[in-house]
């Protein structure tokens, strides 16, 4: 489809003057020195002026660090963009993180383009003071390497120095499926054991991971693999239904059944070991068209749209679990859990800690499903109860082994005691105090989403 589209634009176009593709400054996404992707691509040396220069002119929104050197010595920039007056978001928690790479793969330029234009696309929009960029940029941190393989960028080819496919060396079941020089071990190669450095160093709580490509129009997610769909397939299908449905109709697939089986990637690895939703993104069905003059930021403005909506949406990206109600009697602790995330999470516990931090009670563990509440419900005589302790509740961000664990405090506010028949039960003082038990039962609503009882 988008083939025919091009091949009728270079037709139509080819009788036009160049003249017509001369480059326009207004045009704040184009490619850098080329208004145009006839396969004039960016060199390491040009993409190395240009993140320099966008640090050094925009440092409130620009941070130029290095994930390493390629094994010719090329520095590995990485561009971190976000509102670095705050540390964190404007209401004190943490800023979600999203991680992106470009360029594995030397002579993709249109995968290399849609990391560079993501990087530019945020500085400009931020310097605009567009408010949705601006708002992103506050909660968000993006961390953009732009190319990892400009040893092979350079003298355009897929490989690196090396001879190595960079896209088959990670540590994750390397070199376990039929493929073409995965190299001498896993991360034998400087760039792909820098880029892992830098995943498990700065970004280990991502929420999202694109790692961009192009040769078809497609969207990857794990498995390479297997062909089975991964443990957080609900995530994956809630994305790939809403892109169609808001965004765009790019084909969305497990690795495995969109392409072929393919082993020690970044997506595979970014997933079943760092446990972030990632993506690979093949940008376009050709590597480059010779003589196109579409522009660049018309070539991948759709594509473009979905990155903006996989990053404005990052916060939905795992499980986000919210204790809606905790009501303790002397029996029983029942718990109404609201997942607000599109992430389901398994391996869940809700625990009870005194004055001092000691675990006092731990529940069975249980699941909660993506954008969906639970009521739960635990046999137990709660003796153990401090009237000066709290409830935490313990929970992986996805249902991957790998996905990071949250460790969050319930409010307070949440918890309700039920009085109890016999008098004693529940002695203490403050709010567990006979006098000040609450009377039957009160619940605060938890109105949103499907319920289901479960007796653990
Ligand atoms: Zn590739």
């Amino acid at each position: 489809m988008r083939t025919a589209v091009g091949l009728v634009v270079c037709l139509l176009l080819a009788g036009l003057p160049t003249a017509a593709a001369q480059y326009d400054p207004a045009r704040t996404h184009a490619w850098p020195g080329e208004p145009i992707d006839n396969h004039v691509h960016l060199t390491w040396a040009s993409l190395t002026l240009d993140v320099n220069n966008w640090a050094e002119d925009h440092p409130d929104v620009v941070s130029l660090t290095s994930a390493g050197t390629s094994e010719l010595g090329k520095t590995l920039w990485v561009v971190r963009l976000s509102d670095w007056s705050m540390d964190t978001k404007p209401n004190g928690s943490a800023k979600e993180i999203v991680y992106i790479d470009g360029g594995h793969h030397g002579n993709e330029y249109l995968g290399t383009a849609l990391a560079y234009l993501t990087a530019k696309t945020y500085i400009n929009g931020w310097n605009a003071g567009d408010a949705a960029i601006v708002e992103t940029l506050q909660n968000t941190e993006l961390h953009i390497l732009i190319m990892l393989n400009p040893d092979g960028n350079d003298i355009d080819t897929r490989w690196n120095i090396n001879q190595v496919d960079l896209n088959r060396n990670y540590d994750h079941y390397w070199n376990t499926c039929p493929t073409t020089q995965p190299g001498s071990s896993a991360f034998s190669e400087s760039e792909t054991a820098s880029n892992s450095a830098y995943m498990n160093t700065h970004v280990t709580d991502a929420d999202l991971y694109v790692t961009m490509h192009t040769g078809v129009w497609i969207m990857l997610y794990p498995w390479g693999k297997w062909p089975e769909q991964p443990p957080d397939w609900e995530l994956f299908h809630f994305i790939r239904d809403d892109v169609h449905e808001q965004v765009s109709l790019i084909p969305i697939q497990n690795a495995t059944q969109g392409l072929y089986p393919n082993c020690g990637t970044s997506r595979d690895y970014g997933y079943g070991v760092m446990g972030f939703p990632t993506f690979t993104f093949e940008t376009d069905d050709e590597q480059f068209v010779p003589g196109s003059f579409e522009a660049l930021e018309d070539r991948l403005g759709e594509e473009m749209d979905v990155m903006h909506y996989l990053i404005e949406n990052v916060w939905f990206w795992r499980a986000r679990l919210s204790v809606d109600a905790l009501e303790v009697s002397e029996d029983r602790i029942s718990a109404t859990v609201h997942n607000l995330g599109h992430a389901s999470t398994a391996n869940a516990t809700l625990q009870h800690l005194d004055e001092e931090g000691n675990v006092r009670w731990t529940s069975p563990l249980f699941n909660v499903n993506a954008t969906n509440s639970t009521t739960l419900t635990f046999e137990a005589n709660p003796t153990w109860i401090d009237p000066d302790g709290h409830w935490n509740l313990n929970y992986q961000k996805r249902v991957i082994n790998a996905a990071t664990w949250v460790n969050e405090t319930v409010d307070g506010e949440r918890v309700l005691l039920v009085e109890s028949e016999e008098a004693g039960l529940l002695l203490g003082t403050g709010l567990f105090h006979p006098m000040t038990s609450l009377l039957g039962v009160v619940l605060i609503g938890w109105a949103r989403g499907r319920r289901k009882d479960i007796i653990v």
